[in-house]
């Protein structure tokens, strides 16, 4: 990964991390990108709020949203490419980091590839400030040593080794998992968590539509639905899934401040 500072020229390319989607947990680094930027290649699951720092530039909306239609991938990096190629400042941005199930990596590959420079931005990935966002701290002494980020959506249709993350003891936080939550559910019970295992299923984190539901491995199926649990959410499975604050929203938050 290669990192321009100020002054240095702009590479072709940059994939920003747009953050989980508050404006305010853009990076200053992005900030700055995005005002750089001539064209920029905007996800569906960026908070339209940010776009207030690129107003000079060309906006194209490109999205891999899972269950709707989408811009196809080989699409989007063509389209990166041929503007690379008509030498303008191209951002492509990002929900939360765009290595973290954001296809950075891939990206920055394929470009490669093609001969064209790509700089990665950070940004701060939705699975964090969903646990923030509830009052789940990840890491915890003597609760949980480890987090692992995982997703249960592949395109390849494998599966994670369920029962290596059983037992690892380490908090799950579960990318692109509404859909499949029943079976991961099951796959997990099946590799022996313990059903009483705390889950926190956090939608939206981050936004003033923020909501959050406390539950346990086994009844987290029947609560999510009962919920109504829709995607963008995580699931946080694991023992700090308990310090998760009684169930309200962002906006009983700021009421009751
Ligand atoms: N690169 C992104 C993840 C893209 S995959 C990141 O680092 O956050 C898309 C998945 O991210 C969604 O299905 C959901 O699981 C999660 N996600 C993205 N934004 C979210 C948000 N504001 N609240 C909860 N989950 C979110």
């Amino acid at each position: 990964m290669t990192h321009v500072k100020p002054g240095q020229p702009h590479p072709p390319v940059r994939l920003i991390g747009a953050g989980p989607g508050d404006p305010e947990l853009l990076t200053l680094k992005a900030v700055r990108a995005l005002g750089e930027a001539e064209v920029v290649l905007v996800d569906d699951l960026v908070n339209p709020e940010i776009l207030a720092h690129c107003p000079q530039a060309r906006l194209v909306r490109v999205g891999k949203r899972g269950g709707c239609r989408s811009t196809p991938q080989d699409f989007i990096q063509r389209l990166m490419l041929r503007y690379a190629r008509q030498g303008r400042r191209v951002a492509r941005l990002k929900g939360g980091d765009p290595c973290v199930f954001g296809r950075g990596g891939e990206e920055q590959q394929w470009l490669a590839r093609h001969g064209v420079a790509c700089e990665i931005i950070n940004g701060i990935t939705s699975g964090l400030a969903a646990a923030t966002d509830c009052g789940i701290p990840l890491t915890l002494r003597g609760v949980a040593r480890a987090v692992t980020l995982v997703t249960a959506h592949t395109e390849d249709d494998s599966a994670p080794d369920w029962k290596a993350l059983a037992a690892s003891g380490a908090t799950l936080v579960v990318y692109m998992g509404v859909a499949t939550l029943p079976a991961t559910r099951g796959h997990l019970l099946a590799a022996g968590m313990a059903p009483a295992t705390p889950v926190a299923m956090i939608e939206r984190a981050s936004l003033p539509a923020q909501r959050h539901c406390v539950s346990s491995l086994a009844a987290m199926e029947d609560d999510a639905r009962a919920f109504g649990l829709r995607s963008p959410a995580v699931l946080v499975i694991g023992d700090v899934a308990a310090w998760a604050r009684a169930q309200e929203t962002r906006a009983d938050l700021r009421a009751s401040a």
